[in-house]
């Protein structure tokens, strides 16, 4: 039942290196469907983000470059910032370009909590283009950048702070002439700081910053905000009726489950609302 409103071409700021080491960087995505929010409804209430947005983009990609069989894997394999990308482009078709975001004004002796507006159809992207999967840091070491399968290893292994970023590292370098580990303990601090940064400088930027006046004290800020966090929690919270929207559809038209299921949230939406007008009228005749 997908339509073709719902389908929406979009290029990867950074590029997806398959096993071949063709690079793919132009990425359907649709609508998300009533699928796709059962199964961020059912998942796990401690399941880390990485792991929900794999779920989430292994619904609503539908193909990467060439490769048109898409499953929890091959958006695991994405580089982090093109999935954070991809989940902004699918909150964006999903529940519209605007978005409210709830921050806090920095003097401590004001801490005016406030409502930002974010157009995420004009947010800023840093592209960067990848050529290959692996880039020389020197002549002795290659580093790729981290993965969604990366961040959910870090996840399962409950690392954080400065073992996460080693822990990312382990599985991120290797040796150029081997193409075996390396083993990161024996590197100084200014060459992972070396290489920290050249990692930075070769990823993407999808992280929105945005300008924000505080309304109490007018003090002029930059917010950062945690994009992916908020996305995940509003989506979340959107997908709550979902069940209810199943049962009233069912009830009504007799449709099977599956089939209901298929249908994106705004496609549905407009039916429960014909249901609910004609349920008006015969109640005040
Ligand atoms: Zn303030």
């Amino acid at each position: 039942m997908a339509s073709a409103e719902a389908l929406r071409r979009v290029a990867l700021p950074g590029g997806f290196v398959d096993d071949a080491g063709r690079v793919h960087d132009e990425v359907e995505i649709a609508i998300l469907t009533g699928a796709g929010e059962e199964a961020i409804l059912s998942a796990p209430a401690d399941m880390c983000a990485a792991a929900l947005i794999t779920t989430l983009l292994a619904h609503g990609v539908r193909r990467i470059g060439t490769l048109r069989r898409v499953t929890n894997a091959s958006v695991r394999d994405l580089l982090v910032q093109d999935r954070e990308f991809l989940l902004i482009r699918l909150r964006e078709l999903t529940l519209g370009p605007d978005m409210w975001v709830r921050v806090q004004c920095p003097r401590a002796e004001c801490a005016q909590s406030m409502e930002i507006k974010l157009r995420l159809d004009t947010l800023p992207v840093t592209k960067r283009p990848v050529m290959a999967r692996y880039a020389a840091f020197d002549d002795a070491i290659e580093f790729r950048l981290p993965t969604g399968d990366d961040q959910e290893a870090i996840a399962a292994a409950g690392h954080d702070g400065a073992d996460a970023s080693r822990f990312m590292l382990e599985r991120c370098l290797r040796h150029r002439d081997t193409r075996r580990a390396v083993d990161v303990g024996a590197l100084d601090a200014a060459t992972i700081g070396a290489i920290e940064l050249q990692m930075q400088e070769a990823a993407p930027d999808v992280t929105p910053e945005m300008d924000a006046v505080c309304p109490d004290c007018r003090h002029a800020f930059v917010a950062e905000v945690d994009l992916p966090f908020l996305i995940l929690t509003q989506l979340r919270a959107a997908t709550r009726r979902l069940e209810e929207e199943v049962h009233v559809l069912a009830w009504n038209y007799h449709w099977a489950e599956s089939d209901i299921l298929a249908m994106s949230r705004p496609k549905r939406a407009r039916y429960v609302r014909l249901i609910e007008e004609q349920l008006d009228r015969f109640s005040t005749v």
